[in-house]
């Protein structure tokens, strides 16, 4: 992989560029998307956004979302939007199956490929050209240095700003994770420069919401949460029925994990929600203890030290029952 610098001259001429995140994009793998979808275009490329699945409905604010193409929506103009690609830019995820049914799409196609990602581990022999770092607070923090140290810095304004303000913004969550640095404050300072509202968008991304997912979670702390103080760990499970009666949607489960690391002394939270396809994992924890791992050896997943996820396809119950076997490895990291 060789490091992005060596990418820009290719960024010059008029390229057929696709931009492509994780499934289910969050505000950072949005925000990157279309910060870097506008900074290319400024530039002179035709450049499409590829999503692996639909989104969270308050992301549909951010400039240039309505253009993001669902792959499971439109499969086949997506696939010729590959097929026609000279440069394939991979956001906030570091190895192809995160993309679910675009891993093969993805893995066919011989353009040029391009990671930014902040993940651990990643597949870096899948991409040409690429820049991994696990101490960045984000994915837009790193399409922001993308950018600003091109020779085309001059071309960030502020649809940019406000599309990388999300990612930086949610991803720490709202700077007060260890990742958020004195690069990232400045970065955002310079956003700001820019002319950037940032309190528009928290209003965006957070009170944007439906009463029924309020009373959902009213519903989820009250009747659905389980602490085992013996491993100070807090375990949430969520029915198939719960999501349906609540009638949640795509993104109404997010940030529901951290909940669980408010109880005092808590030290690993584990959300498992029952997706009809899968049982998916969310852990979130403080301090030394290491989810990345945790969700790499047990679960079928990984992401951060602090912050996780991971799969499984058994039932709700019985995938409850393994991860409180799991966790008894783990007793005495978790005092
Ligand atoms: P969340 O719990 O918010 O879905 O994810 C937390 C972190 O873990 C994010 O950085 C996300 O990208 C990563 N993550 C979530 N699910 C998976 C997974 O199945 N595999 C891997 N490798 N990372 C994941
Ligand atoms: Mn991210």
């Amino acid at each position: 992989m060789q490091p992005v610098p060596h990418l820009y001259p290719l960024l010059e001429s008029r390229r057929n560029i696709v931009i492509t995140m994780h499934q289910k994009p969050d505000g950072d793998a949005m925000g990157a998307a279309l910060g870097l979808y506008h900074f290319l275009v400024s530039i002179g490329n035709e450049v499409t956004v590829i999503s692996p699945t639909n989104w969270a409905k308050f992301l549909n604010w951010m400039p240039g979302c309505k253009f993001v193409i669902d792959y499971e929506v439109n499969t086949q103009k997506s696939i010729e939007l590959l097929n026609s690609a000279d440069i394939l830019f991979c956001l906030d995820f570091n190895s192809m199956h995160r993309t679910k049914k675009m891993e093969t799409p993805l893995l066919g196609i011989k353009c040029v490929k391009v990671l930014i990602d902040h993940h651990e581990q990643p597949a870096e022999e899948h991409f040409d050209y690429g820049v991994s770092n696990i101490l960045k607070s984000s994915t837009c923090e790193m399409v922001y240095d993308f950018i600003v140290q091109s020779p085309f810095a001059d071309k960030l304004n502020l649809e940019m700003a406000a599309c990388l303000y999300t990612g930086i913004m949610t991803d720490t969550g709202s700077f007060r994770f260890a990742v958020t640095s004195a690069e990232t404050h400045k970065a955002v300072a310079h956003l700001k420069e820019l002319g950037l509202d940032h309190s528009i968008i928290h209003e965006n991304i957070y009170d944007n919401f439906l009463e029924s997912r309020l009373r959902f979670i009213g519903n989820a702390l009250l009747n659905r949460l389980e602490v085992l103080y013996e491993y100070n760990t807090a375990l949430m499970a969520i029915s198939r029925r719960d999501l349906l009666k609540y009638e949640i949607q795509t993104g109404d489960t997010e940030g529901l994990v951290n909940y669980l690391l408010t109880i005092e002394g808590i030290k690993l939270g584990a959300l498992l929600i029952d997706r009809t396809e899968e049982r998916k994992w969310s852990f979130r924890s403080k301090g030394d203890f290491d989810v990345n791992e945790l969700a790499r050896k047990h679960f079928e997943g990984g992401g951060h030290k602090n912050a996780a996820g991971g799969r499984s396809s058994e039932a709700l119950e019985d995938e409850l029952k393994r991860f409180k076997e799991v966790i008894k490895k783990y007793e005495n990291h978790l005092q």
